[in-house]
């Protein structure tokens, strides 16, 4: 956020009713700092209409949004959520990742019963998919010896948004779908301190300002922390030397999901096994040689271990798994690592990453119906509406929870969480036990923000993969929904907010 002159804050302060004054307080820090060849154009001040007021506004819906808004509405403030598509639920609806846990508490486990229960659950065996454990193709299952035990469930991701729609109507949210945020109105506090007045939401009406006492970032790639000014850092850290021999520095690739239906699983499986293909080599290297398929559509592996070996820097594209129902599946398209793409913040890599990616799912999809067996009557059902963003901001707050404080298994009196065990795929999945204090929750520099979900005051390594997945996103949502109530409840700041039980 570019800051307001202190004669520009004290009149803008002294505005009450309807209207914010606009104009530089709007535009991002970041927009700011991409300057054009093409010089600038300056708009005449706005006056803005204040639409809504609530205690709490939670900005983005995804699992750390949704977690947040309920539980906040729950614990009495009145909240409001604001959502740039047509419902909740982020990656995991919007973005089509509609992978099922069991419930680890709360808003969650409240989730996936009631996903089973209105029958949006689809799971398979080794009972109905004999031939998934071990094979190749499946994204979750490769690793396991073939033929051996296993349940891999996912629940429809349109319906899943349906479902999480329902529950924030029931808590009573005000949700805001096709509103997106787009800026903040920040007015001085105490200490040096800035604090959020009004965020700023473009919809079919034009912009609008919303404002809030307390407000809760949960757009998975730290917008809100951005926008306001306060500090955070790029995506992407130390890769392996093959990639990164020019020196760069790229975030871990996001990708774009999709679904295709019609597939005869079976008749793939024949193929694998009587043409001794299981990785369908043979099939992707004939298409290569007759120029059906790009030449990076499927990447090789890396030669690395763990996150650069076997999984997202350097996975090829072609892993499925099962979703929604028999013959139908879902496919990963992920960035190729060397493009290095920030899509949180450059419109031309957005832009450009997503209108590739739907080139290679053309083009992939045209390949598996030409030469793989069982895919003649496949067909393309769905595209993710937004690229999943893996490796976004990483906002710099009170507590930066490092693989450190992981590996030291250090305690914090202000521990959220009871102390967890998780595995972390940069460690190569060893399992180690850890609490995360709340002052990871707030970012610095701006007193009624927090933080959820993706975009937490996480170090890069251990946020990723463990501390970005759905069900501990909904956990750190409904810890910041429940701090953000109880702060407005008190008559405090976030900041001032003293954390002494784990909620989880
Ligand atoms: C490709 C991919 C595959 C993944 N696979 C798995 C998996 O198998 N299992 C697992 O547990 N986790 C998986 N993850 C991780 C997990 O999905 C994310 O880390 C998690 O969804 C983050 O939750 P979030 O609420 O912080 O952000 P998101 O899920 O990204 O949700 C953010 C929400 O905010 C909204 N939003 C963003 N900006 C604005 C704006 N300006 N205005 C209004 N709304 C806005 C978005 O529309 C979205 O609904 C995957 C992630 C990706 C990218």
């Amino acid at each position: 956020m570019e800051r307001v002159s202190r004669r520009n804050f004290l009149k803008a302060s002294a505005m009450t009713g309807a209207a914010l004054m606009g104009g530089s307080v709007f535009i991002g820090r970041e927009q700011m700092a991409h300057s054009s060849q093409y010089g600038e154009i300056e708009l005449p001040v706005d006056k803005i209409p204040i639409v809504h007021e609530a205690d709490v506004v939670v900005i983005g819906g995804g699992p750390g949004g949704f977690g947040a808004a309920i539980r906040a509405a729950r614990t009495g403030a009145s909240t409001i959520l604001i959502e740039r598509f047509d419902m909740p639920g982020g990656v995991h609806t919007s973005g089509l990742q509609g992978a099922w846990n069991p419930g680890v508490g709360g808003v969650h486990t409240e989730l996936m019963e009631r996903l089973v229960k209105e029958g949006h659950v689809y799971t398979i065996t080794e009972k109905t998919h004999p031939d998934w454990a071990g094979n190749p193709l499946s994204h979750y299952e490769a690793g396991r010896k073939p033929g051996s035990a296993f349940s891999r469930s996912t629940f429809n991701p349109e319906a899943g948004g349906n479902v999480m729609l329902a529950m924030l109507r029931e808590a009573r949210v005000k949700a805001l779908y096709n509103n997106s945020f787009v800026g903040v109105r920040m007015k001085h506090v105490s200490d040096g301190d800035s604090a959020i007045e009004a965020v700023i939401v473009q919809n079919a009406s034009g912009k609008q300002a919303i404002k809030g006492k307390v407000f809760i970032d949960g757009s998975g790639t730290a917008e809100v922390v951005a926008r306001a000014g306060a500090p955070f850092v790029r995506g992407g850290g130390p890769q392996p030397s093959t990639v990164a021999s020019d020196g760069q520095n790229r975030p871990i690739p996001g990708g774009l999901l999709w679904i295709m239906s019609g597939i005869d699983f079976d008749e793939v499986t024949l193929y694998q096994k009587s043409k001794n293909d299981p990785t369908l080599s043979k099939l992707i290297s004939a298409a290569l040689a007759a120029g059906d398929i790009p030449s990076d559509l499927f990447r090789p592996r890396l030669s690395g271990k763990c996150v650069y070996g076997n999984l997202y820097i350097g996975h090829p594209t072609l892993d499925i798994n099962p979703i929604q129902g028999p013959g139908t599946f879902i496919f990963w398209e992920n960035v190729p690592y060397e493009w290095a793409l920030h899509m949180d913040d450059s419109a031309e890599d957005e832009a450009r990453a997503k209108a590739a990616m739907r080139e290679f799912i053309d083009a992939e999809a045209r390949f598996l119906k030409k030469y793989v067996p069982g895919f003649k009557n496949a067909f393309i059902t769905n595209v993710g509406r937004y690229m999943g963003i893996r490796d976004g901001r990483h906002p710099v707050g009170e507590y930066v929870f490092s693989m450190d404080d992981a590996l030291s298994k250090r305690t914090f009196p202000d521990a959220a969480v009871k102390p967890m065990t998780k595995v972390f795929h940069w460690d190569c999945y060893k399992p180690h036990t850890f609490q995360v204090p709340y002052r990871c929750f707030l970012p610095k520099t701006v007193n009624n923000l927090l933080l959820t979900g993706a975009s937490m005051s996480f170090t890069y390594d251990t946020l990723f993969m463990v501390m970005r997945n759905f069900p501990w996103c909904m956990q750190t949502g409904e810890i910041a929904g429940f701090a953000a109530a109880q702060s407005v409840a008190q008559g405090i700041p976030p900041k001032q907010y003293k954390w002494t039980t784990p909620l989880f």
